[in-house]
């Protein structure tokens, strides 16, 4: 191999090298938090900076700058043993690092000043990058994940050819005589092609990294999957086993409950003989309280129903024009009860009357029942309660409930459709569970409708749900 194969070959080495720094740059662009790889990156990039000079052996060789061109050599030595430590998990103590670098700067550094001949300058780049190749297979050693077995033996392999190389030049004691300075040269070239195979394999194995931690995601993912489909499960069965408790305690609790209420009333009737105020008094708390327990039973039960999906819902078409007239008497039944006016506003056009909505008339009734009692029960004596229907785009049709009540303060805006919570209200004060809302939204939403308010302390309250209609 003459001059000129070392020069082409040397050229050749450098443009790959390029092309591999510049490919375990972008690795190390995207994947920063992945270990070594930024060490391996200035491995790279160094030894390309390193081996473009080398291209020119008048540079390189320059009296003045050799020394630091060998220091450069031996720091690109060190990112790779760094990256190799770092990959694999292992520490390495910073004070030796620091001896490391800093000796080698300063060995390097002596050499300049005392102008040592060319064996003795090779003999200190060549043993700082012993040291570091020596140290960089300990690490590669150690790295015991099966997943980069074939990156780790092809790594390992390599760097022991390399120790060879140095071992061979440290036999020929750096004589540059002449047959061992053709020996001694010939020998670079099968270094570059080293290095050039070390990088690929450190860019292997940062792909491998990359694939493995994908997988890990992707794996984590799986196992996170298959955790909530089994806490679905679970959810569904612990539903399923509560709504049948529900249901039997409900009826359970319901019988004696009756029959207390039965004989309740019957001994307020006067059935066993006139009472006395005292007794009258007592059987009308029994009769309180075994109704208002009666009435948590069934919002218990009813809210259970509507968690499970257990709602018995046959869909019926209902002109939207006929959406609160066909509760009209019930709801005047609740004006009356709490000395109310009611107003019922139709917007509907003539043509819109005919569109319709797919509802179930009893619950729609029940909702709007539900939600006039409250605008009833807060609003004020003897006040005006507002049910205003009309379109509200070409989707819903809205009815609004509005009251002249005490309204509800902005800090109980989200408690109002909580089950069982009273927004705020003293439960002595104004009768109720608390569960009406909650159960009024779990009705609206089951038909595929939408449930909101808005409220001003002391000014009153609007209610209104949207219901999607339908064009003839
Ligand atoms: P309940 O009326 O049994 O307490 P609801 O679920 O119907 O239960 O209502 C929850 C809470 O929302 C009520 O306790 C009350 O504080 C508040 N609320 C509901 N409707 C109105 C309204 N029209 N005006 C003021 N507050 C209301």
């Amino acid at each position: 191999m003459d001059g000129l194969d070392i020069n082409t070959m040397q050229f050749m080495s450098t443009a790959i090298l390029l092309v591999l720094s510049i490919l375990m740059t972008i690795l190390w662009n995207e994947n920063r938090e992945q270990p070594g790889a930024g060490y391996w990156c200035a491995f790279s990039v160094l030894l390309t900076i390193d081996t473009i000079i080398s291209c020119f052996p008048e540079i390189r060789n320059m009296e003045s700058a050799v020394y630091f061109f060998n220091i450069v050599a031996s720091y690109f030595y060190f990112f790779l043993m760094l990256g190799c430590f770092k990959f694999v998990g292992l520490n390495i103590n910073k004070y030796f690092l620091l001896l490391l670098f800093l000796g080698c700067a300063a060995l390097n550094g002596i050499g300049a000043i005392l102008e040592l001949e060319d064996g003795g300058r090779r003999s200190i780049i060549v043993g700082f990058n012993t040291i570091a190749l020596l140290l960089s297979s300990y690490a590669v050693i150690r790295l015991d994940q099966r997943v980069y077995l074939i990156e780790k033996y092809f790594l390992l392999i390599l760097l022991i050819l390399h120790l060879l190389i140095h071992a061979y030049w440290f036999s020929l004691g750096f004589d540059i005589s002449n047959t061992n300075e053709i020996l001694f040269t010939r020998s670079v070239t099968p270094m570059y092609m080293l290095l050039i195979l070390i990088t690929i394999a450190l860019l292997l194995l940062t792909l491998g990294q990359i694939r493995h931690q994908l997988e890990l995601t992707r794996n984590k993912g799986l196992r996170i999957r298959a955790a909530l489909t089994d806490a679905v499960r679970e959810t569904n069965v612990a539903n399923i086993s509560k709504s049948i408790f529900l249901t039997n305690m409900s009826h359970e609790l319901r019988t004696p409950l009756n029959i207390i209420l039965g004989f309740s009333e019957a001994l307020k009737m006067g059935v066993t003989g006139p009472l006395n105020d005292k007794q009258k008094n007592f059987v009308d708390n029994i009769n309180f309280g075994g109704r208002r327990l009666l009435e948590l039973i069934n919002d218990l039960l009813s809210l259970s129903n509507i968690e499970a999906g257990n709602l018995e819902m046959t869909m019926e078409k209902i002109p939207i024009g006929d959406l609160v007239s066909e509760s009209k008497n019930e709801l005047e039944k609740i004006g009356k009860k709490y000395s109310c006016v009611i107003y019922f506003v139709d917007n509907f056009e003539s043509d819109e009357k005919n569109n319709y909505i797919s509802a179930n008339r009893d619950r729609l009734s029940q909702i709007l029942l539900a939600l006039v009692d409250n605008a009833a029960k807060y609003g004020s004596r003897n006040g005006s309660i507002w049910l205003n229907s009309f379109i509200l785009n070409e989707k819903y049709v809205r009815i609004t409930i509005k009251d002249e009540g005490h309204g509800i303060g902005k800090e109980e805006f989200q408690n109002v459709f909580k089950p069982f919570n009273r927004a705020g209200i003293d439960s002595k004060a104004v009768e109720g569970t608390g569960a009406g809302l909650a159960i009024v939204k779990g009705l609206v939403e089951a038909m595929n409708g939408k449930i909101n308010f808005e409220s001003r302390k002391s000014y009153g309250s609007t209610f209104w749900i949207d219901l999607p209609y339908f064009t003839n």
